[in-house]
């Protein structure tokens, strides 16, 4: 039997997997296994919430194992080193426990076809300091450690015990940034809410951003516009045009020699593909994407593709795909359809991806939601508070149907609804 391994059960790769297992390995068509790191699936988006408290990590996660017996594939915990082309084989680096203990050697799994969705990591562009100094929110395990960090500050502040405002510096005013500011202002007044004695104004949180704006990603500027007031409003001190050239235990140091002082830093200043790509011996770009044209297949090897936030895939105007939850569940999906073609036949014509900007949203806690649909439609539609709102989260909505189907996605949802509900607002250990 043909086998298929998918490398990265993320935003992308979960859709896809689910695809493959209900459509060729539930009817014995190919053999389907999924690698990733983790042994559970947290949706990345949401990676934020989860560094606040503001998302349960119980009910939210998708465990692999479990979720692989009932939709048609395997599952095998590792990371991935390396490549093996000739004999068609990945290589998963030994898997150790948290304290040391080696659980198993370095294994090999063979393939047929091989799909690449490894995400993408911070980029700290070598600046100094950043990997000592800042946090990241690349995995769950990052946003537990900052949630925990956060909370301890929290803590310190509300028994008198550190005295005077809390300093948070976030660099990048992308939706992570964005998201992750607003968020903490919600935190703030949550936990005001659970008798933790905090003055008002007590966060003094700076957010830092290269370009002149904020959300520069957002194509129309009275919508970045609406985020940068929403953000004045709740007291954030927007630094646009700022360049941060050393972080150290003191806080940021930028270009023009100002020290913006910060106990807590968070690093969202943008993303490059994991280092690994480099060295798999299959053509990368600087930011260690693998490069694959607009069918999914890299362009070192035809055995091989890729999507999401690893991948490289040039449009029709030059420009290449961005980094995007909706640019990864489409392309992985494309793949899923290319790759049950080339099973039945290996020269079969493969689909060619064009991307659709749908919209981008930025979600502001329960303070605001704003975004901008259709953006391919003259300049797109605007969209703020609770339609936004309802959008923004229906992105959530389809990703857990396509993961578990219709009846018991609608069940899931439901209970995600009925938890949000019922549970604290803050989850705090
Ligand atoms: C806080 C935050 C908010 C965001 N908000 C939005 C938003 O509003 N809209 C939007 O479109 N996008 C948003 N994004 C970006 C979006 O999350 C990504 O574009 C999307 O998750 C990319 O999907 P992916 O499948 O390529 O990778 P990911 O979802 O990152 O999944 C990668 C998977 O690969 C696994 N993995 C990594 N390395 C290895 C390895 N060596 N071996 C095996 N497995 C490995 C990881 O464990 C993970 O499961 C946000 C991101 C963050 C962090």
């Amino acid at each position: 039997m043909k086998k298929i391994v998918v490398v990265g059960g993320g935003a992308g790769g979960m859709e896809l997997i689910t695809k493959l297992g209900k459509t060729l390995g539930k009817k014995g068509k190919a053999e389907i296994t999924l690698v990733d790191i983790a042994n559970h699936h947290i949706w990345k988006p949401l990676l934020h919430e989860l560094a606040t408290g503001s998302l349960d990590e119980g009910t939210n996660a998708v465990d692999y194992q479990v979720h692989g017996a009932n939709k048609g594939y395997l599952y095998q915990r590792g990371a991935l080193t390396g490549i093996d082309r000739e004999n068609r084989q990945i290589i998963l680096a030994p898997l150790y426990s948290a304290d040391g203990r080696l659980i198993l050697d370095e294994r090999r799994l063979d393939y047929d076809y091989l799909v690449i969705g490894i995400g993408a990591i911070s980029n700290d562009f070598g600046i100094p300091g950043v990997k000592e100094h800042a946090f990241t929110l690349d995995l769950t395990e990052q946003a537990m450690i900052l949630r925990e960090r956060i909370q301890d500050q929290f803590m310190q502040h509300a028994s008198g015990q550190r005295q005077g405002k809390m300093k948070v510096a976030i660099v990048g005013a992308g939706a992570t940034g964005v998201e992750m500011a607003a968020e903490l202002h919600h935190m703030t007044q949550t936990l005001r809410t659970y008798g933790y004695k905090l003055e008002q104004d007590l966060l003094d949180l700076t957010i830092v951003e290269a370009s002149d704006s904020v959300m520069p990603a957002l194509p129309k500027s009275d919508l970045r516009q609406s985020v940068h007031d929403k953000l004045l409003e709740l007291g954030v001190k927007v630094s646009t045009s700022t360049m941060v050239t050393e972080v150290t235990k003191q806080g940021l140091t930028t270009k023009d020699g100002q020290l913006i002082e910060a106990d807590l830093i968070v690093w969202a200043a943008g993303v490059k593909a994991p280092e690994v790509l480099a060295t798999l011996g299959l053509e990368v770009n600087r930011a260690n994407q693998l490069m694959a044209a607009d069918t999914g297949r890299t362009l070192s090897d035809e055995r091989i593709f890729t999507f999401g936030d690893c991948a490289s895939i040039p449009q029709e105007d030059g420009s290449f795909l961005p980094p995007r939850g909706q640019t990864a569940r489409q392309v992985a999906l494309m793949i899923g359809t290319n790759l049950t073609r080339l099973l039945k036949d290996p020269n079969a014509k493969l689909d060619r991806y064009v991307y659709k900007d749908l919209g981008s949203f930025v979600n502001l806690a329960h303070f605001n939601t704003v975004g901008n649909m259709f953006s391919f439609f003259h300049g797109g539609l605007q969209v703020v508070g609770c339609p936004a709102r309802f959008v923004y989260a229906s992105l959530y909505r389809r990703h857990i149907i396509s993961l578990h189907g219709p009846l018991k996605g609608s069940m899931i949802l439901m209970i995600h609804g009925l938890n949000r509900l019922l549970r604290p607002q803050l989850k705090l250990w």
